[in-house]
């Protein structure tokens, strides 16, 4: 039976048959346990691939896209019939496109980090009531030019020991979404509790188009939007990776992201933290690391 192993295991460590797995019954219970344990590996080994496959394909997906366009646009411009505020135009567009590049490069270095474990995070104890009324004051600046009414309807004090930079980045990106994904009118509620047990909660509420319910465990996976065609098409133009950095952000302070919404009626993400075990909450850090 050991011979039998050791065969099937090479053979499916070839690296393409890694759906396939070992027989359940190897003629004793401990290689039948071991068997079990092996095929277990494998399936996670396959996961795993299988992912990084995806990754791959995606990104160079959607790196293509951008380097066509760009490519169309200088040879607009290099036309010798192009007039000069022709060959202008074709350059901003140009310039537009290296921009979301590099902002697409940005975010796939930020996940690679993140994966390697590469990742600095220069965690201090960080007081979240000031950190989310300055969030705040620059999400009424964006919702205005949107035409959305953002509000802080509840802010708790609370201290979490975070990455003041990455945590703003965090909120921000939940309430750039909420904005994106909200017409005209529409309104965007944040809010900061400190639930039982000492959890800290920052939720963003918006009245925006929600998300499908089949749709919902997908929204945190890498290169994932409800409507690939249009969002590129649109202003909106986003990667899908907003939010997979943000569920990277949240882990790494030891938290999550979670999501409740309804199509058509709105979402609402919270990031729960928890919070610092060093401080006790009545004594409040100054944040010292400017915003
Ligand atoms: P993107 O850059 O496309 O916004 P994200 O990772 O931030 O990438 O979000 C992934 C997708 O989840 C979005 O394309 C959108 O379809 C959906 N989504 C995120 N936030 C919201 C929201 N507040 N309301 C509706 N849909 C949302």
């Amino acid at each position: 039976p050991v011979e039998t192993l050791i065969n099937e295991v090479e053979a499916i460590t070839d690296g393409r048959s890694l759906h396939r797995r070992l027989p359940s019954d190897l003629g004793n219970e401990e290689l039948s346990r071991l068997g079990l344990t092996l095929n277990a590996m494998i399936a996670r080994l396959e996961t795993s691939f299988g992912a990084l496959r995806r990754f791959t394909a995606d990104a160079s997906h959607e790196l293509k896209t951008p380097l066509t366009v760009l490519r169309a646009d200088v040879e607009r411009a290099m036309h010798p019939n192009a007039a000069g505020s022709e060959a202008m135009q074709a350059l901003e567009e140009a310039l537009h496109e290296t921009t979301r590049m590099a902002d697409l490069v940005d975010s796939l270095l930020t996940l690679a980090r993140a994966d390697e474990g590469r990742f600095d995070l220069h965690r201090e104890p960080i007081a979240m009531g000031p950190l989310v009324r300055d969030v705040h004051e620059t999400a009424v600046i964006l919702g205005e030019n949107s035409g959305i009414d953002v509000t802080l309807s509840l802010l708790e004090e609370g201290i979490v020991d975070g990455d003041v930079w990455r945590l703003r980045q965090l909120f921000l990106n939940l309430i750039t979404n909420a904005i994106k994904y909200t017409p005209r009118g529409g309104k965007v509620e944040l809010s900061l509790s400190q639930r039982i047990g000492g959890e800290i909660a920052f939720t963003v509420r918006d009245s925006g188009m929600g998300i499908a319910a089949v749709d919902l465990p997908h929204v945190f996976d890498r290169f994932w939007r409800a409507d690939r065609a249009r969002s590129r098409a649109s202003e909106r133009g986003g990667f899908g990776l907003g939010l997979a950095i943000s569920q990277w952000i949240a882990q790494a302070h030891g938290g999550r992201v979670s999501v409740q919404s309804r199509l058509g009626r709105g979402s609402a993400f919270t990031v729960s933290l928890p919070p610092s075990p060093a401080i006790p909450s009545s004594e409040k850090p100054e944040n010292d690391r400017k915003l």
